[in-house]
């Protein structure tokens, strides 16, 4: 049986989000919070996590095994040093890592591996599948096809309950088959966790690092969020020893409101900094202060519901 990682969108940083009591999420139970590897003995696409922010167990499944991205976030925990175990999305091992692993959890057997051993009880419960990836889940040829499977496999086993949540960077939104896999996680209890974290193109060419429009990706978010309410994913961070500008904060503000202002639904920004180490050297996290700060400009500026996840304690 294979088990493997997380992917860089999901759990901690972009990898991913919600209600404003910031200061709950700091006390972690146990360290398995924090352990958030993406291999899992030998699977190459599917892994788990115990997540905080999941307060459960996530599935993730790797799209981009890879490691390309379409964007190069200064952020970015992806260790593209290491030369990647495969490159290509093998749909029928994908699958079969898929119900190997959830076999695991719904028997329990995943708590007997040493790993997870010491998973709170009230952490014992399978609270969604992610698709991720070591790059953006929905530049892979394969990602509508295995939504749909996903989709078929938790209807199946009746996992209703169980949500399919997606961490993206919103940059293929526009794309119609992206599209159409989104009505797919729409049907199937889905959620979608898009990436903004910039209100001015320059802010967003410095910290994503991509030659992707800012507007697409605005107008992408704005029209995903007319078809179904969003989470928004927003990581702030230091460069170089300097926080975001108070206007930069502001302009992000702006950009919330605008997607609001023409019809999207945004049902949590979830505010976060720097948890794990970075791609560049100068980024480092924000104060647990600082991003307290962000998430109440955000909610008085917005009326948005926003939710705090610190950096390492
Ligand atoms: S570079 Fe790609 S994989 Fe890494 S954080 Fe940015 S969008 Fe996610």
């Amino acid at each position: 049986m294979l088990v493997p990682f997380m992917s860089e969108h999901q759990e901690v940083n972009p990898g991913g989000c919600s209600t404003s009591v910031p200061t709950a999420h700091r006390p972690l139970p146990t360290l398995i919070h924090r352990d958030h590897r993406r291999s899992f003995v030998d699977n190459v696409y599917v892994y788990a996590v115990v997540s905080r922010r999941s307060k459960g167990v996530s599935i993730g499944i790797n799209l981009n095994p890879d490691k390309v991205c379409n964007f190069d976030c200064v952020y970015c925990q992806v260790d593209r040093k290491t030369p990647p175990l495969v490159r290509d999305v093998d749909m029928p091992r994908l699958l079969e890592e898929l119900e190997d692993m959830l076999d695991l959890v719904q028997t329990g057997k995943l708590f007997e591996m040493e790993r997870f051993r010491n998973t709170p009880p009230s952490l014992r419960r399978l609270n969604d599948i992610a698709f991720s990836g070591d790059g953006e889940p929905t530049t892979s040829p394969e990602f509508p096809e295995i939504v749909r499977a996903t989709a078929e496999i938790k209807q199946c086993r009746g996992l209703h309950d169980v949500k399919l949540v997606l961490i993206t960077n919103a940059s293929m939104f526009h794309r119609p088959t992206v599209r159409e896999a989104l009505a797919v996680l729409d049907a199937n209890n889905g959620e979608v966790w898009a990436k903004l974290e910039a209100g001015t193109e320059s802010c967003y060419q410095q910290v994503d690092r991509t030659t992707i429009p800012f507007q697409r990706i605005l107008d992408n978010i704005s029209a995903a969020a007319r078809l179904r309410p969003l989470v928004i994913q927003a990581l702030f961070l230091r460069m170089h020893d300097q926080p975001p500008p108070a206007e930069e904060l502001a302009a992000f503000c702006d950009r919330l409101n605008e997607i609001i202002g023409t019809g999207g639904q945004i049902k949590l920004v979830q505010v976060y900094t720097v948890a794990r180490v970075p791609a560049e050297t100068w980024v480092t996290p924000l104060t647990d202060a600082e991003v307290d700060a962000i998430v109440s400009m955000v909610q008085s500026r917005t009326g948005l519901a926003a939710e705090a996840f610190y950096g390492p304690a």
